[in-house]
């Protein structure tokens, strides 16, 4: 197996059984989201069972992913379901409206009445609709229609430039973070990796989750998803609190000017590069294969690209989890990773600095060893995950064997580039770890007898934070 980046799938009616996971775990998916915006906690529960047999089955980590609905702002109930908007006309957003119609309609947050200023944008069912606020007062506001199209209730609403007191997470969002915690208790049949925090704005939100997920002891990692402008502005600051960062482009594309979107996501990875976050590429990277069989030209680069980008895992969403071809997205979604990966390390050159302490400063003087020595794999003892962590952060052209006696941290670990994470039993000694390096190599095949894998381990091999030797072992040869 060669390094590469990781690929997640969401999980739906599409594909939400354990036959299916494990098919789409044979296609290249080494994590499994939930959205929670869909479908009832009896279902999530039935989708984490799934994964969770499909891992015990083969042996393999995989990560599960549950993605928070965060403050979405949606259309209320309309006459008949949907209704058509035609270019120029009027339209009222009231407080209280719960039949809604051409003239006139509610959203799920009435607040926004009271908050949006003559003059703000509103855009419904992903900006594909357009309106401007012309008018306005305590019941509703006057608003004209510039970009017209059939609306439908229960679609998504934005307001760009409209600021909303909006907390990070809503009472669902609370709800289903008890239903996370009580999985994260279950942990051989639940147990969630990651959670993703949606539509966040600034630090402080990510603290918000954290101090709600200390509250209910789940150690659960945070995801960020960046898809506000007001996220971008805060970038940094989100990047250090973050465990993760998504660039959630779906709504990141409505939010900001399309043309924005590339960069953004671009700035986005290069902050996670230097701060040693994984960073995932996320919407529409195979949209085509919701109904096709085959992507677009522009959707392959666009994958492709996102690799190059250092994205440490691309995403699939309605492509697997409701889509035609789900295992198909995901094989196709591999074949492009592959491709680029091979572009990638034959242009691979070690990066300069970065290092802050001496597991990082061991990554670099690794990935100067690989850049000149003939190294099948690197084998890293990691507690918390974070040399492992810091290792797939630079790239390397070889896969890094990240051995861990910790079930949830290798479970994270499937998340991150390049990283192949292998249960290993606490060693005490060098010898030892070399010994044990050398099996699970082998197992993984990842390197045969003759040649060589670079080993990191820590003084004790056992506590968190100390790694600091490197020890180049030949495959076979006495680990003495
Ligand atoms: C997105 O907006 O790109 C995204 C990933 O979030 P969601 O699918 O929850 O809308």
């Amino acid at each position: 197996m060669d390094a590469r980046t990781k690929i997640i799938a969401t999980l739906g009616p599409a594909c939400g059984n354990q036959a299916d996971v494990s098919r789409l775990v044979d296609a290249g998916c080494d994590c499994a989201r939930i959205n929670l915006a869909h479908g009832t906690p009896d279902q999530h529960t039935a989708l984490c069972g799934a994964v969770r047999r499909v891992e015990r089955e083969r042996g393999t980590p995989l990560a599960v992913l549950a993605d928070l609905c965060g403050p979405k702002i949606r259309v209320g109930p309309i006459i008949g379901g949907s209704v058509l908007l035609a270019d120029g006309q009027e339209i009222a957003i009231a407080r209280d409206c719960t039949q809604g119609r051409a003239d006139r309609i509610a959203t799920t947050l009435a607040e926004l009445v009271g908050a949006a200023r003559i003059g703000d944008p509103v855009l419904l069912d992903d900006g594909r609709i357009r309106l401007r606020v012309e008018d306005r007062d305590q019941n509703e506001l006057r608003c004209r229609v510039e970009r017209g199209g059939i609306l439908a209730a229960g679609k998504g609403v934005n307001l760009p430039q409209t600021p909303l007191e909006l907390s990070a997470l809503t009472e669902k969002d609370r709800r289903d973070l008890d239903w996370i915690a009580d999985r994260a208790a279950d942990e051989a049949d639940g147990g969630i990796d990651y959670v993703a925090l949606s539509f966040v704005r600034t630090s402080d939100d990510v603290k918000t989750l954290r101090a709600a997920l200390d509250e209910r002891g789940c150690a659960a990692q945070i995801i960020a998803k960046i898809e506000k402008p007001q996220a971008m502005d805060n970038i940094d600051a989100i990047v250090d609190a973050a465990d993760a960062v998504m660039v959630a482009r779906g709504d990141l594309g409505v939010e900001m000017d399309l043309p924005a979107v590339p960069i953004a996501q671009k700035r986005i990875a290069r902050k996670c590069q230097a701060a040693n976050t994984p960073c995932i590429i996320a919407t529409q990277m195979l949209e085509t294969m919701t109904s096709s069989p085959s992507p677009t030209r522009a959707e392959v680069s666009d994958v492709a690209n996102a690799v190059l980008d250092h994205a440490d895992a691309v995403m699939l969403s309605g492509e697997t989890a409701v889509g035609t071809y789900p295992v198909r997205a995901v094989r196709v979604m591999n074949d492009i990773v592959e491709a680029a990966q091979a572009y990638h390390d034959e242009t691979y050159r070690p990066l300069a600095g970065g290092a802050s302490d001496s597991p990082a400063a061991l990554a670099q003087a690794v990935e100067h060893v690989v850049a000149c020595e003939n190294i099948a794999a690197v084998a890293v003892y990691t507690i918390s995950g974070r040399t492992a962590r810091l290792f797939a952060k630079r790239r390397l052209p070889v896969p890094i064997l990240a051995l861990s006696p910790h079930r949830a941290t290798l479970r994270r670990l499937a998340l991150d580039y390049g990283v192949v994470p292998a249960e290993a039993a606490i060693v005490e000694h060098t010898r030892e770890a070399l010994a044990l390096a050398e099996r699970r190599a082998a197992e993984h095949g990842l390197a045969k007898p003759g040649q060589t894998l670079a080993v990191v381990t820590g003084r004790p091999i056992t506590q968190s934070g100390t790694a600091n030797t490197l020890v180049l072992h030949v495959i076979g040869e006495d680990a003495a």
